[in-house]
């Protein structure tokens, strides 16, 4: 990816998050994921009383993503938090994004000043499960 559109992803995470629903944890986090074909989407955490009901920016990111235009590769997400920088995606979240994004996703995340850091997919979740 480019460093603009690695930065612009980035900003568009940052916005997300200003949308999180976090009224138990006061955990706000935003995700953008861009597809293959260039669409960029985002999401952002939205909890609920019953907890576990709760649903991370990126698995909701994911699947606006998939409402929005289909089941499409993805090529990047960026995730940020301001309560954590930088602020990588929990384990059911990788599992997700293995679903269509390949070990060359790239993972973007805020660091504490700001600037990205871009990891890959396979290095966040290796061997990860994937159907034939
Ligand atoms: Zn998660």
């Amino acid at each position: 990816m480019e460093a603009l559109d690695i930065e612009q992803l980035l900003e568009l995470a940052r916005q997300a998050a200003r949308h999180a629903y976090a009224p138990y944890s006061k955990f706000a986090v935003g995700a953008a994921v861009r597809t293959a074909s260039g669409r960029t989407v985002t999401g952002c955490n939205v909890e609920n009383a019953s907890y576990g009901l709760t649903v991370c920016a990126e698995r909701a990111a994911v699947f606006a993503a998939v409402a929005a235009g289909g089941a499409e590769r993805l090529a990047a997400v960026a995730i940020c938090s301001p309560q954590a920088r930088p602020c990588p995606p929990c384990g059911a979240c990788r599992q997700v994004l293995a679903e269509f994004g390949g070990d060359d996703m790239a993972v973007v995340l805020e660091q504490a000043d700001g600037r990205p850091r871009v990891l890959t997919l396979g290095a966040l979740l290796p061997e990860a499960f994937r159907h034939a």
